[in-house]
Formats: structure tokens, C-alpha cells, sequence
């Protein structure tokens, strides 16, 4: 589980060899964000109590065909809207998905369903059991990456001179994450993640990235003036 943190900062990098497109690079980066929102799906199976919960994750936004559908969708929104700038969006999205999919099968532990809905996981890393501890801080360096992306946003606001109502925001977002995690490491180790507190845990989890996607749609014009 790469922190969806540092799947928005990957995003962000791509631009160094990313063609200049309007809304281009702004899709790049929701593309690489928006797949772990399927935790949200996941969330809803527990609360309602379906079988295999964890079982959505990986899946339906982690494919090849989620990819191709996306990229036809906002092709045909641009045209119905007669503007290009929805095309670039949807090629940017289908690009940022397919970096994060590559990203999710380096880095690490858990395969991803890459046909879905055809039933078949590539796992390079089958092999490996991942310890107690080691899944404890991954859970948690979800908050310590959304906060460095929440900074490497206003930093890059302040070099560009962009954003500048969001730029106070963003940092304080950062600092919020860089608290939760280590709230929630020391509460980890001491208590254990189960039970009210994982609940807890991974409700402020997707409400994180529920921030950060917004976050990165309303700095819009920082992620583009780069
Ligand atoms: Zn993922």
C-alpha cells in the first residue's frame, strides 16, 4: 500500500515530461489519487455489513478497462461541451490511473485486480508476509504523506504566486496530518489498531482523501502553473 500521498506527489512530478496542456496535468493528478477511493466502497461494505469488505479494494478503479472508460467518457464530454479541455482531462485521468496501478504493483505487498471485472491478481509480492508493525506505520504514513503533499502544494503556490486565499490552508491541513500520524502511531503501538479506534482511524482516512482530491481540484491553478 503506497500512502495515496505519495501517488499525488508522483503525479505532480510527472510534469517534468508531460506535454503542456490546459487541465491536463490537473487530471494527471486526481488520476493518480482517485483509484483508493474505492476505500470508500470498502467503508460502505463494512458499515453494511457485506461479506469480504476489504475485497472492493483493488479492483473496479485499479483496471485497465476503468482506464479505456475514462478516457472515452471525457472524450465524449468534451465533445458535448465542444471543449477540448475535458479531452486533455480524460487522457490526463487515464494516465494517472495507469501510474498509480504501476505505482501499487512496485510498491508493495498486496496485488491489484489489473482486468477487473476478470478475475485475475498480479501480485510481485506474493512472497513477502508483512509484519504487524510494518502494516501499522504504512496505515499511518497515509496522514505523514497527505500532509508533505499538502505542503509540497503551498510551496509550490508561493513559488508560483498562485492560490494565494489557499495557501495558509494548505499548510494547515499539513500540519493537522503530521499530527494525526503521530497520534495515531503512538495510539497503534500502545493500544493496537482494531476494534473503535481502526474505525476511527480510517473514517479520518478517506476524509483525508476526500481533502486532498478537493484540495487539489481548488489548487488548480498551482498544479498547472508548474
Ligand atoms: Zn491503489
Amino acid at each position: 500500500m503506497p500512502q495515496n500521498g505519495i501517488h499525488a506527489m508522483v503525479g505532480i512530478a510527472s510534469r517534468k515530461w508531460m506535454p503542456k496542456r490546459e487541465w491536463l496535468l490537473l487530471g494527471v493528478v486526481l488520476g493518480n489519487i482517485f483509484p483508493d477511493l474505492d476505500n470508500l466502497v470498502v467503508a460502505y461494505a463494512t458499515l453494511a455489513n457485506l461479506p469480504n469488505p476489504e475485497h472492493f479494494h483493488r479492483t473496479f478503479t485499479h483496471s485497465i478497462f476503468t482506464v479505456l472508460a475514462v478516457v472515452v467518457l471525457f472524450f465524449l464530454v468534451s465533445l458535448l461541451a465542444r471543449n477540448e479541455k475535458w479531452k486533455n482531462f480524460g487522457v490526463g485521468f487515464g494516465a494517472g490511473i495507469l501510474m498509480h496501478i504501476l505505482v501499487d504493483l512496485i510498491l508493495w505487498f498486496n496485488g491489484v485486480v489489473l482486468f477487473w471485472p476478470i478475475q485475475y491478481e498480479l501480485n510481485l509480492w506474493g512472497w513477502f508476509t508483512e509484519p504487524a508493525w510494518l502494516e501499522m506505520i504504512l496505515g499511518t504514513g497515509e496522514f505523514l504523506m497527505f500532509g508533505f503533499y499538502f505542503l509540497l502544494l503551498g510551496s509550490l503556490a508561493r513559488r508560483s504566486n498562485t492560490d494565494l486565499d489557499r495557501q495558509r490552508s494548505s499548510r494547515i491541513w499539513a500540519y493537522i496530518q503530521f499530527g494525526l500520524f503521530l497520534l495515531f502511531t503512538a495510539l497503534f503501538f500502545t493500544i493496537g489498531a482494531q476494534g473503535l479506534l481502526y474505525q476511527v482511524f480510517g473514517g479520518l482516512y478517506l476524509l483525508s482523501l476526500i481533502v486532498a482530491t478537493v484540495m487539489t481540484v481548488q489548487m488548480r491553478r498551482t498544479v498547472e502553473s508548474l
